[in-house]
């Protein structure tokens, strides 16, 4: 496919792409070799008809389900053996799930009228699993865990590659169509030094996880599919270009790379313009361990606290303490600084068994994020007690926002429930297009708001942020998506802050994120989306008037080294030219010709 997103003005290697080159859209800088090892496509259900083949008795099927409980087992306790952490719990976990003999006796009560031992383990995992779920809670969760067993089982009684994350024994460059969140939880940076999916676009979780773990990646490139496992390959996560049996010269860019990755300057804690103009550089975090990783970048903070990651697969609601608890495991490792936290955003990617419906249409387009409170109300409600309880306890700046604002009016919702909730600084999301053309009357409650980047493209370019095919289209680079930023950012300078409404965020000079005497002008406006992250965005943001960055903790580093490479001024007039630009494509050239930089920094 063709790719508007490749900068022109590429550093080396910048040989003519050959026939067999692979292009799809660079999300993850970074340029690498190595070899390729595909995900094992999802083993499909044996037919309900499927027999024993003929001269196999009941005990010899038995015997087969028994030998592949034990090769799984040996498979996942050696994987466990090469990683740590949670990684390693999970599959310490699943290996003792294939090792427990309940399954394989379940099966074995199926074997009775014939059936295979595929098609028995299959209906008896089924059983299992669903007593698990039907069971809620903490049970509930293992179905799943069962469900993966029962798929492996199948895989190895077939004879072929477990599903999931490959084993090739070396480090290795995962292909696949795209990744689903649960293969993303035992994926080893150590081992995966990049990733290339022919489907997903560049918000997608294959995208936001290549960001979060710092290895370059290339999405939407269909042609990956023709990659074979062995093959080497040059993998360049700023062009979105894979190429197959690499030459000299992409052997020799490869070494750069590593080399300039070196020269990236540690982040001090304290983002800034080179004329000392400061923009608080803040992580994104979905949990605790998020959390440490931003402590360790030097974050200044977070920006976005994704509340529903610790929720997901859940199928009740938490209880008002265990959120308390959650919440201060976070907020404990901010003493002093802001952690802006969202509400629950579930619906649309992210379903939360108790609030979303599974039957809508269009679920990006329905009952999602603050949204789910106009049904549910009492959620929200509680939620909000709990991170006051949790605020009070700790020392952390706390400010709190709704995702998928539409109007002034449910601004001014949130904003009033959160004040009742005894909360202090309150702002919504911006990632809904009449949400941004009306900022200025969203000011008129909320104490800041924070740009969403990723779905205020999705909505504003009518492009489903997960489908590969449209990645073009969904490119936060697109004139229209910046012309909308640089109008919050008018409507972010302009607003008043009034004693009533200020919370914390008053007091701060928006503009210079400096305390103010007078508080009086310009209210807070953040980029909480992955445009946060890319380096070249970054300024062109700064100079649309936006006041705080926040991105996965590992773009931090390069992002700061970027921003100091410019004055205020210089960012205006870059974001001027930018803006006007006629396509996403000549946005980001123009960009990127203003800050070479990023060329010296191979970003
Ligand atoms: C966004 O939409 O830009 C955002 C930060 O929210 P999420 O990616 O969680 O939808
Ligand atoms: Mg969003």
């Amino acid at each position: 496919m063709s790719n508007t997103s490749i900068p022109s003005t590429a550093s080396a290697p910048d040989a003519p792409a050959a026939s067999s080159d692979i292009t799809g859209v660079g999300v993850s800088p970074g340029r690498v070799i190595g070899r390729v090892a595909r995900m094992a496509p999802p083993v499909e259900a044996p037919d309900p008809a499927e027999k024993a083949a003929p001269g196999r008795s009941i005990d010899d099927e038995y015997a087969r389900i028994t030998d592949a409980a034990a090769v799984v087992q040996a498979e996942l306790t050696a994987r466990a053996e090469t990683v740590s952490g949670d990684a390693r719990d999970v599959l310490e976990a699943t290996a003792l799930m294939a090792s427990d003999p309940t399954l394989a006796k379940a099966a074995k009560k199926l074997l009775d009228d014939g059936r295979s031992a595929e098609r028995a383990v299959w209906e008896a995992g089924t059983s299992i699993a669903e007593q698990f779920a039907a069971l809620g809670g903490y049970m509930g969760e293992r179905a799943q865990d069962v469900y993966d067993v029962r798929a492996r089982l199948v895989a190895a009684l077939r004879g072929v590659s477990a599903p999931g994350l490959p084993n090739p024994g070396h480090p290795y460059v995962l292909v696949a169509v795209d990744l689903a969140p649960a293969d993303t939880a035992t994926l080893d940076p150590a081992q995966v030094i990049a990733l290339v999916t022919s489907d997903g676009g560049p918000q997608s979780h294959t995208a936001i996880l290549a960001r979060a773990l710092g290895i370059p990646a290339v999405v939407a490139a269909p042609q990956a599919t023709t990659l074979v496992d062995g093959v080497e390959v040059y993998v360049d996560g700023t062009r979105g270009r894979v190429i197959p049996d690499p030459s000299d010269a992409e052997r020799a860019d490869a070494d750069l790379a590593a080399r300039q990755s070196e020269a990236l300057v540690p982040f001090d804690g304290t983002g800034r313009l080179s004329d000392g103009h400061e923009v608080a550089l803040l992580a994104n975090i979905g949990g605790v361990k998020d959390a440490a990783a931003a402590v360790d970048a030097n974050a200044q903070g977070v920006g976005l606290f994704r509340t529903e990651f610790l929720f997901l697969g859940r199928d009740t609601e938490p209880s008002v303490e265990e959120q308390v608890s959650d919440y201060r495991a976070v907020f404990a490792a901010f003493p002093g600084k802001k952690v802006v936290l969202r509400t629950l955003d579930a619906g649309a990617d992210k379903p939360l068994a108790f609030l979303t419906n599974d039957d809508e249409p269009n679920p990006a387009l329905g009952i999602r994020g603050y949204r789910t409170s106009l049904e549910k109300r009492q959620v929200l409600v509680n939620q909000l007690r709990a991170i006051q309880t949790a605020r009070e306890a700790e020392n952390a700046d706390v400010w709190v926002m709704a995702p998928m604002i539409a109007t002034a009016d449910e601004a001014a919702d949130f904003v009033g429930l959160c004040r009742e909730a005894g909360l202090p600084t309150n702002g919504v999301m911006i990632e809904v297009p009449s949400a941004a053309l009306t900022a200025a009357h969203i000011f008129a409650t909320a104490d800041f708001v924070s740009l969403g980047t990723n779905d205020l493209t999705q909505y504003t370019m009518a492009a489903d942020r997960q489908l590969g095919s449209l990645s073009a289209l969904n490119d936060p680079w697109q004139p229209a998506v910046l012309q909308l930023v640089q109008h919050v950012g008018q409507a972010g300078r302009a607003a008043v802050s009034t004693g009533a409404s200020a919370g914390s965020a008053s007091g701060v000079d928006a503009g210079t994120g400096a305390a103010s005497a007078s508080a009086t002008t310009g209210k807070p406006v953040g980029v909480c989306g992955e445009a946060a992250a890319d380096p070249a965005l970054a300024v062109v943001l700064v100079g649309l008037g936006v006041t705080t960055l926040s991105m996965t903790s590992r773009a931090i580093q390069a992002v700061s080294t970027v921003l100091r490479s410019v004055t205020l001024d210089e960012a205006q007039t870059i974001a001027a030219a930018v803006v006007a630009a006629p396509t996403a494509a000549d946005a980001r050239r123009i960009a990127r010709e203003h800050l070479p930089i990023l060329e010296t920094l191979g970003l």
